[in-house]
């Protein structure tokens, strides 16, 4: 998981390796800055020792060689390095130079620290927009099981929050999992050199700080799974109210819908403030740890300067400004563990989303459809959300260019066969032949290029009346738009908005009537021109006027298709070719208008209760 993360980091490896660079001289200049503070302390404390060697390096009167050779050599071999810029003839002139070599020295590191921050904005920022994209594809290309599946808010939870969680977590691994270490290590390199003894005394301390932060680290990581999946009800909440505000005026359930999310709310808040509270926690936790090596330190390695001088005073403070160095990037690194572990659980959620193969996919060598010649054939087809069949056995044939009407009472399945067509799902049995072709053999999109589908729930963005009425053809010409939208009768009503074409029509057409919305969605299949429309008339009561003009523009767009309709007016039936009756998932009827009509069964039974 935390490897597929960083592989979003592949394209910008140039940059990377900038911001790396960046860190080891911000690394190498931190610890050369305290390095500087020992002949600092010399020269100011022991003005009589001012030999060059006396100065950082007054090892030649150590009583006790404790140390190691090689620290022994390497320390000297520093020293002698950094003397040989710092030490003059005179007192003054040394501090002269330390105070600039101070500021160069501050400056590189200062310097280097903001290349990194600058370089790593960039990259994290390019990441984070590189993951949002590719969910957001992903989302768009998953079929339409998995929207009956999941709730609009969660995914768009995982779109905001969760890739915005990633982006600290990923930004906490660029800048610092590679610095805070690095400075660690090198800070440790310089108290090893000092004294090896203490150094492990101090580490010891340190590897059970490290233990206690894992294990909260551990728990938070738990938590923030929880808090985030009350996140995404918490969005999914807001989405659903101010979606569904009109029902909630209508029915004045304003106060059951607050309470409802604050219920929600309070739930989130529980979760997140026990994250928060030990998120806080492991940073006091680790300052205390660390106080307590410390003090350790201070005992043990006070004592050898004091009683038998195994270790100089300037050489103890400058172990004691790297020891407290350390500090910081140790304290760092526990808040990065937690950081990271909420961002691997962010990304999970993500990855689940991006790793949804969706059902209906293109098979290999899929085949472009190009037009229906003969005609769709259903074969015992059977069909099931997932709870119990709703089609059973369904055998159908619809020619080329037949208006075919499918009645029957709601909830019989009608609309769940007429989206079998475009391949909005697959039959659970039996096939669907395509001019003698099974469905899922045809290559997705040019099925779908030749089937319009005109709904009774009208699909509308928010956009201009233009982009609604030419959705999906961005290059269609202003005529064609402007002679679709007359033959759906729309183009008078368009005409007198002010701003013609270019009307916004807010969140899903809200700013339409009903039969105008109707309308535009049939003026918007009339521009596409498919060859097969599947049409789930409107049974919203229009005014007569209204029905009226519906009822023109349907004609027409019905003319020339192979058009499967989900009738509910009489006249669609009417001029149907062939009229299935459905209940409960079986074809219980079909015939004409008037053969049904002489037969006794479920058709006549319907058409009593409408016309008497
Ligand atoms: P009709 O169009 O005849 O009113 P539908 O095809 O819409 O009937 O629905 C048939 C049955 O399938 C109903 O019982 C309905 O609850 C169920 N159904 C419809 N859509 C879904 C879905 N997306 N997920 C689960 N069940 C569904």
């Amino acid at each position: 998981m935390f490897i597929r993360l960083l592989s979003y980091l592949k394209p910008y490896a140039a940059k990377l390796s900038i911001t790396v660079v960046a860190i080891i001289i911000y690394a190498v200049f931190s610890s050369l800055s305290i390095w500087m503070v020992g002949p600092l302390f010399n020269l100011i404390f022991y003005p009589q020792n001012m030999t060059e060697q006396a100065v950082t390096n007054p090892i030649s009167s150590h009583p006790l060689e404790s140390e190691s050779d090689f620290a022994l050599d390497l320390k000297t071999k520093i020293n002698s390095y950094v003397n040989s810029y710092i030490i003059t003839d005179t007192r003054l002139g040394t501090l002269y130079r330390i105070c600039i070599g101070i500021l160069i020295v501050f400056f590189i590191k200062n310097v280097a620290y903001y290349l990194n921050l600058y370089m790593t904005s960039l990259i994290e920022q390019s990441v984070v927009r590189d993951i949002r994209n590719e969910l957001f594809e992903s989302i768009a290309n998953l079929s339409l099981d998995y929207f009956n599946k999941s709730r609009v808010g969660t995914l768009i939870s995982r779109l905001t929050n969760d890739v915005e969680i990633v982006n600290v977590a990923i930004a906490a691994t660029f800048l610092n999992l590679i610095k805070d270490p690095l400075l660690l290590f090198i800070y440790l390199f310089i108290a090893l050199v000092i004294s090896w003894k203490l150094t492990i005394i101090s580490l010891l301390v340190s590897l059970s700080m490290v233990f206690i932060l894992y294990r909260i680290g551990k728990f938070l990581r738990k938590q923030s799974i929880q808090s985030q999946e009350k996140m995404a009800r918490l969005i999914s909440a807001i989405q659903e109210t101010i979606s569904g505000m009109r029902v909630v005026k209508a029915f004045a359930t304003e106060e059951y819908e607050t309470d409802k999310f604050k219920k929600e709310s309070t739930d989130y808040h529980g979760t997140m403030s026990k994250v928060l509270v030990f998120r806080k926690l492991s940073s006091p936790i680790s300052e205390m740890l660390g106080i307590l090596a410390i003090t350790i330190v201070l005992w043990y390695g006070g004592k050898q300067v004091i009683i038998d001088g195994s270790i100089l005073p300037n050489e103890f403070i400058v172990y004691l400004f790297a020891l407290f160095s350390m500090m910081q990037p140790l304290k760092a690194i526990g808040g990065h563990y937690t950081r990271i572990q909420e961002g691997l659980a962010a990304g999970e959620r993500i990855f689940d989303v991006i790793d949804t193969v969706p059902m209906i996919i293109n098979m290999d060598n899929a085949i472009i459809a190009d037009g229906l010649r003969e005609s769709i054939e259903f074969k015992n087809v059977s069909f099931d959300y997932g709870e119990g069949e709703i089609l059973k056995n369904i055998n159908l044939t619809i020619k080329s260019g037949d208006v075919i009407a499918l009645v029957g009472p709601s909830g019989a399945g009608k609309s769940t066969l007429a989206s079998l067509i475009p391949r909005f799902y697959d039959p659970s049995k039996g096939e669907i032949l395509f001019d003698g072709k099974n469905l899922k053999e045809l290559e997705l999109k040019s099925l779908r290029r030749l089937t319009g589908y005109v709904t009774q729930e009208v699909i509308l963005f928010n956009n201009t009346i233009r982009n609604n009425i030419s959705y999906g053809r961005p290059d269609v010409s202003e005529e064609e738009i402007i002679k679709s939208a007359k033959m759906a009768n729309a183009h008078d009503f368009i005409k007198e908005f002010p701003n013609g074409y270019d009307t916004e029509i807010g969140d899903r057409g809200t700013r339409l009537s009903g039969g105008q919305q109707q309308r535009i969605s049939i003026a918007r299949a009339i521009l596409n021109n498919p060859p097969i429309l599947i049409f789930d008339e409107a049974t919203s009561s229009l005014d007569a006027d209204s029905e009226k003009k519906v009822q023109e523009a349907i004609e027409r767009l019905m003319k020339n298709r192979t058009v499967i309709v989900i009738a509910h007016r009489l006249s669609t039936i009417k001029n149907a070719d062939k009229i299935i009756v459905l209940d409960n998932g079986v074809i219980v009827q079909s015939g004409t208008h008037e053969e049904l009509l002489k037969k006794e069964g479920l058709f006549s039974k319907l058409y009593n209760i409408q016309f008497n």
